[in-house]
């Protein structure tokens, strides 16, 4: 069996994977805020995550996934100012912020089962683990690395060596990233929060006792915590989207590593690109228009799987741009899949070992989605018996791709049924040359269209 690579951004390299207890891998994945639906720049870091985590099933490893929910303490600025985003959630919408957590921790889970995405062995909930994370602090406070001021306990970067290893940025660099919000009282502008007070005189809806005072813990304190009480000395891999590394893993692994310093937090770090909208800016949940799987697909009718088969036509490491366009091509492609799929006839054949071997190669070549693609292409080519082409394809489909290759319920999208008025008012007006025109681009979307004299019908290949 081909061996796994995976890119790793503490060590910037390529590097073979190897995990801590044989056979065994555990798996961290940042989780959503959950103050908003997720847009669809969230869940494509959410589906390279889950390629990552299928892959190692499929490399034989059983995998512990643990994914956090994070439903307090991450504020609106990003280094510890401004308002907790549950609270603006709950005051946007009337609720409180339990109930905003619960809502849209459901709708997040939702999302991710449109997507095929598997489910983490166990989800933790930051309000879940105050004790864990209260414990962590205690920790660093008798190490000296923390100190007070008059908002919260905090952690002195200074005192680590080596912040900037996984960022691979100068410090003043750092610095001046985090300079963009002011806080006179810090001692290091990258220093930030463990623990902050509630505000004087006011309570707030989530906040607990601690040896400093009521308070609410820091967002970064949660993913250390929690990581290393449910996956104790497995701490082989650990992801999220490239905007995480310059503050939140590098502040994650600063506070576990000055805690323990005996061994590392995490092995490997895996770091998933951006979605971008057209002209390349990052789609932002702080930008109210963003777009999200409802209103983007489920809305319009199109398969959710449309956009986890666009998500793998683009490297992970590499930025993808959203556009309708791209998408339209993505469903066209998913569709020719399924119909070739299932004029292959009965599942009766077996996996081509030889095309499994040359798939196994790309997707344990640092999860190379792109040419794994071009790997069944050439399988779909090839001179195998359509029974074994059709065996291949399920299981890549059902082990790695995910994108329901089996489902034969084919939605005619908003696209066709516009072309399909085109065409009807084309015919009406006896413009033939437009209406075949029409009906040439319907059928290449992956469609039949049949005429009548009442009408026209249009069914899948
Ligand atoms: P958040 O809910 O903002 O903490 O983000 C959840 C996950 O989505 C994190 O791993 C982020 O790094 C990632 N993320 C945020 N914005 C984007 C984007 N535009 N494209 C891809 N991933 C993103
Ligand atoms: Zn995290």
């Amino acid at each position: 069996m081909s061996k796994l690579y995976l890119h790793d951004t503490l060590s910037r390299k390529k590097k073979k994977f190897e995990e801590i207890k044989p056979g065994e891998v555990g798996l961290y994945t940042c989780g959503p805020t959950v103050y908003n639906y997720a847009h669809i720049g969230n869940l494509r870091t959410y589906i390279f995550e889950d390629i990552l985590k299928r892959v190692l099933k499929y490399n034989g490893y059983k995998v512990k996934h643990v994914m956090n929910i994070t439903d307090v303490g991450h504020l609106t600025g990003n280094m510890d100012m401004g308002e907790d985003k549950l609270e603006k959630g709950a005051r946007r919408e009337g609720k409180t912020a339990w109930e905003i957590a619960k809502f849209y921790e459901k709708a997040f889970i939702n999302d991710l089962k449109k997507l095929n995405i598997e489910m983490p062995d166990k989800w933790t909930r930051a309000t879940e683990y105050i004790d864990e994370q209260i414990n962590l602090i205690k920790v660093l406070e008798n190490k000296g690395y923390t100190y007070k001021t008059s908002d919260g306990i905090y952690y002195d970067t200074s005192k680590f060596k080596n912040y900037n290893k996984l960022s691979h940025l100068d410090i003043e660099t750092l610095r001046e990233g985090a300079r963009v919000e002011k806080n006179e009282e810090k001692k290091n502008p990258t220093d930030f929060a463990l623990w902050k007070f509630s505000p004087h005189g006011k309570k707030r809806q989530m906040e607990w006792e601690s040896p400093w005072g009521i308070g609410f813990p820091g967002w970064h304190i949660e993913c250390s915590a929690m990581s290393m009480a449910e996956l104790g000395d497995n701490l082989d891999i650990h992801c999220g989207g490239i905007d995480h590394i310059n503050i939140h893993h590098t502040n994650e692994i600063a506070q576990s590593e000055a805690a323990y310093p005996d061994k590392n937090f995490f092995n490997y770090w895996l770091h998933g690109a951006f979605l971008n909208i057209q002209g390349g800016k990052k789609m932002a949940k702080s930008d109210d228009n963003f777009l999200t799987l409802q209103n983007t697909f489920l809305d319009k009718n199109i398969d959710p799987l449309v956009y986890r088969f666009a998500c793998l036509q683009t490297h992970y490491r590499k930025p993808m741009e959203y556009s309708e366009e791209a998408m339209k091509n993505a469903e066209k492609g998913l569709n020719h899949l399924k119909n070739q799929f299932r004029n292959f006839g009965e599942i009766s054949g077996k996996v081509s070992e030889e095309f499994k071997s040359k798939f196994l190669e790309e997707i344990n070549n640092n999860l190379n989605m792109p040419k794994a693609l071009a790997v069944v292409q050439e399988m779909l080519k090839s001179d195998l018996s359509n029974e074994d082409k059709k065996a291949t394809l399920l299981e890549f489909d059902s082990e790695i791709l995910g994108v329901g290759i089996t489902d034969l319920d084919i939605k005619v999208g908003d696209d066709i049924k516009i072309l399909e008025q085109q065409r009807l008012k084309a015919r009406k007006e006896k413009n033939w040359q437009e209406s075949d025109r029409l009906r040439d681009e319907i059928e290449d979307m992956g469609y039949i269209v049949e005429d009548s004299k009442d009408g026209m019908r249009i069914i899948r290949k």
